[in-house]
């Protein structure tokens, strides 16, 4: 790392719990790489304080932050400018702080979503066939309008809370204009998987911790990619199953890192080195099992 001078830029993430983001690593190493004099950190405030500590970096102190969870709506509302897809996803996961004390929501998951099937998937056409989300949070809204953006002829969502998936239905149809964007229920999986280009798991089933993801693939078609933006663990019950089935299989690291591109370009200026952080970014994992 560089030292620490009297012109270091500084960026960040702030989370609650933020202990395990791997977003410092994958920044520092960038920043280390690059020379460029920055530093990226972790911030966890009380819920209650987030919107003071946003109000008291306005003025460019900080040049910008990551916002995970639970801070992405609220982020999104701290703003005074939001750009189409941080509106469109209804949540940021990144806030920029200009100098004179303006605020920008922007949201680069989408980006990151369709990165990593770029890079691991390259066959798979977002335009090319329905897709199919499991869940209805903020990620799979953000999945559902990048989708959505880029073409896809349908948006399945597939949601245990029907109600929560048909709000974000109603949302992105509305914007768009159209009916692309339709609601599953738990049981009506097979529906939802036939003829898919692609299956994602937008929902915190299999993360570490909590209840397992347990789905019937057979109704997927063998050449549909499968991701699961769970990546603790990296390879994940689904995907290990849709592997073994021969389905293509992308996972939440390569989103991960797909998404904090373009963050770091809008921090400090110019796009990441092209060092290896997916190895770095492994290690730690296997390291904090
Ligand atoms: P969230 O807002 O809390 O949504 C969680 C979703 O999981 C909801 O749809 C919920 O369904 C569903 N769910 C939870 N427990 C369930 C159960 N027992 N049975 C059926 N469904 C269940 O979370 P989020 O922010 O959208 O994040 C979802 C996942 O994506 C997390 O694992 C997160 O770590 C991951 N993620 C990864 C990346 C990346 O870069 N790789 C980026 C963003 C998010 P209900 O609506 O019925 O409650």
């Amino acid at each position: 790392m560089t030292p620490i001078s009297g012109e270091t830029l500084v960026a960040g993430v702030v989370g609650r719990p933020v202990r395990h983001s791997l977003s410092p690593l994958i920044h520092n190493a960038w920043l280390a790489a690059s020379g460029i004099d920055g530093v990226y950190i972790a911030l966890s405030p009380a819920e209650e304080a987030f919107p003071h500590l946003i109000e008291g970096l306005r003025g460019g102190s900080v040049c910008g932050l990551n916002i995970t969870l639970p801070f992405k709506a609220a982020a999104l509302a701290a703003a005074d400018r939001v750009t189409d897809r941080a509106a469109l996803a209804g949540a940021a996961n990144l806030l920029l702080f200009s100098e004179d004390g303006g605020l920008l929501a922007d949201n680069t998951d989408g980006v990151g979503l369709l990165g990593a099937f770029a890079l691991q998937a390259p066959q798979f056409d977002p335009a090319a066939a329905p897709v199919a989300i499991l869940g209805a949070g903020g990620a799979a809204r953000g999945a559902a309008a990048a989708f959505s953006a880029a073409g896809a002829p349908a948006v399945r969502l597939v949601n245990r809370t029907r109600d929560r998936a048909q709000l974000i239905a109603q949302g992105l149809n509305q914007a768009s204009g159209d009916d692309r964007v339709s609601v599953y229920g738990w049981q009506e999986l097979g529906l939802a998987l036939a003829g898919a280009g692609a299956l994602v798991n937008a929902t915190s089933l299999g993360l570490a911790g909590h209840d397992p993801l347990e789905i019937d693939l057979s109704g997927l078609s063998k050449q549909a990619a499968v991701m699961d933006m769970v990546y603790r663990p990296l390879h994940t019950p689904l995907l290990q199953s849709a592997a073994e089935r021969g389905h293509p299989v992308v996972d939440g690291l390569a989103m991960l890192i797909a998404q904090a591109a373009p963050s770091f370009e809008a921090f400090f200026g110019r796009p990441p080195p092209p060092i290896d952080v997916r190895s770095l970014a492994l290690a730690a994992l296997k390291a904090s099992r």
